[in-house]
């Protein structure tokens, strides 16, 4: 009879284990991020992962999909309502402005981690998921709004999958041009109130331009006959988007403008776009961002210019995967076989010689024993370029076997007899004291 308490745990819906086997594309992803942003002048900044419920209550909008219903809100044990982030931006603005970043000066930085929302799990949507965020303060011209997104293409040309994304961009205008247009959205959605789902319809006097945001196929026409956005901007806003369209042109890179992107939170204004792509899905967007002038001020900061955007790792991760761009390999150089009681002491000591003689070294040593048989296996599955074999008779010699287990890399030499790769693996002894040049000579940088 099974005993309940043994049963195995499972992980809350929603929420993924991100296995070794996926760690490759998650390294390579998020070194390449921190490499652009830092190149570009970025600086991290590390935000807590759980914060006070009133931040985001008071800066994504009442009627958004996050405060609505996505939030992971709970009471501190003294009673303070707390939640888990759902997204970066607003414990950002919050740390600038508490930690007297805003003053007199701009800020460039970048956060990532875990977000969390109680959203319905399926491809491409989960309830926790890892974002890369980027924020600017106190720049108020498109030019950086230009810098956000060339520096998201250089990105995507770096990690192979600029072919397969395309950017969306579009303007909000001040919040003026916004108050005017959705009178004329909800005179629209009004005259055709039996067409709306129960959504919009509760949108229709609440929040009219997030009905423009609905992902609910039976919606699209009634939304693509809406009056635009774009034909009811204020001059500044134009002037704004031109000049920023105008470095993407001068810049090679291509957008369409997709006068129905109005980003899902409130404190959006002038520009908003997404990298959207179609081998996703229905969850297409990786990276969506925009300016939000008007947020520091609204938690209490001075009015300060602000533009950024996040990308989504998991969806990014899949893209990588499924465009077949895989990461660079980091199999250890060479897996060490280890026989005998002896061999497995001098093994350990052994081996941290040779990680102090060549520190980029990526050695595995077999621990836990095993016949030569299912060491050798362990070796191979590690993808090891060599195995290193240590028995009793290489320790009474002060010797060591070296044995090439796949093809030498390019510029690669080992010395002869291990030099005919063609045929069967190539295999020789060598004094240990002349391990680490041995190793030097035939392992990459
Ligand atoms: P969507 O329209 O897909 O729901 P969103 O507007 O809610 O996206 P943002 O708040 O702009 O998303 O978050 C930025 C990025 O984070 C998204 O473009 C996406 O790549 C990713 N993202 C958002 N929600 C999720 C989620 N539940 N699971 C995985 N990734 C997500
Ligand atoms: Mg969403």
């Amino acid at each position: 009879m099974s005993n309940p308490a043994s049963h195995p745990i499972q992980a809350v819906r929603g929420m993924n284990d991100i296995l070794p086997e996926h760690a490759g594309y998650w390294h390579w992803l998020e070194d390449s991020v921190r490499d652009v942003l830092t190149h570009y002048g970025y600086t991290e900044i590390r935000l807590p992962i759980v914060e006070k419920t009133e931040l985001f209550l008071r800066t994504l909008g009442e009627v958004t999909d996050i405060v609505e219903k996505e939030m992971y809100t709970f009471a501190d044990r003294n009673g303070d309502s707390l939640t888990l982030r759902p997204e970066g931006t607003a414990g950002c603005v919050r740390a600038a402005i508490e930690n007297g970043l805003l003053h007199n000066q701009v800020q460039r930085l970048w956060y990532k981690g875990p977000m969390f929302r109680h959203e319905r799990p399926q491809q491409g949507r989960y309830r926790q998921f890892y974002q890369i965020g980027a924020e600017t303060f106190g720049m108020a011209g498109p030019d950086i709004d230009a810098e956000l997104i060339l520096m998201t293409a250089r990105l995507w040309r770096m990690l192979g999958v600029y072919d397969n994304l395309v950017l969306h961009v579009n303007s909000l205008g001040t919040a003026q041009a916004r108050a005017a247009y959705r009178e004329k959205l909800v005179t629209y959605f009004s005259a055709h109130s039996a067409q709306l789902d129960e959504d919009s319809t509760r949108r229709l006097h609440a929040n009219p331009l997030r009905i423009l945001d609905s992902k609910n196929p039976q919606m699209q026409t009634l939304i693509a006959g809406a009056p635009q956005l774009l034909d009811h901007l204020d001059d500044e806003s134009r002037a704004h988007f031109s000049r920023l369209c105008a470095v993407l042109d001068a810049a090679g890179v291509a957008y369409v403008v997709n006068p129905r992107l109005v980003r899902g939170l409130d404190y959006y204004g002038k520009t908003v776009f997404e990298w959207v792509t179609t081998r996703l899905g229905a969850q297409g967007t990786v990276c969506a961002g925009g300016r939000y002038d008007v947020l520091v001020e609204e938690l209490g900061g001075k009015p300060t210019p602000a533009a950024g955007f996040a990308m989504g790792v998991e969806r990014l991760v899949t893209l990588l995967m499924e465009t077949g761009v895989t990461p660079p390999v980091v199999a250890p150089h060479a897996y060490m076989i280890v026989a005998g009681e002896a061999a497995e002491q001098q093994a350990m000591v052994l081996a941290e010689t040779l990680r102090d003689g060549i520190p980029h070294l990526r050695l595995t040593v077999n621990c836990g024993g095993g016949s030569f048989k299912s060491q050798f296996k362990k070796a191979d599955k590690s993808g090891a370029r060599y195995a290193l074999l240590l028995g009793e008779d290489e320790v009474v010699r002060g010797e060591i076997g070296i044995k090439s287990l796949r093809p030498t890399p390019l510029g690669g030499q080992i010395q002869a007899p291990l030099g005919e790769q063609s045929k069967a693996p190539a295999q020789q002894t060598i004094a240990q004291k002349d391990l680490i040049n041995a190793l030097l000579d035939i392992i990459e940088e």
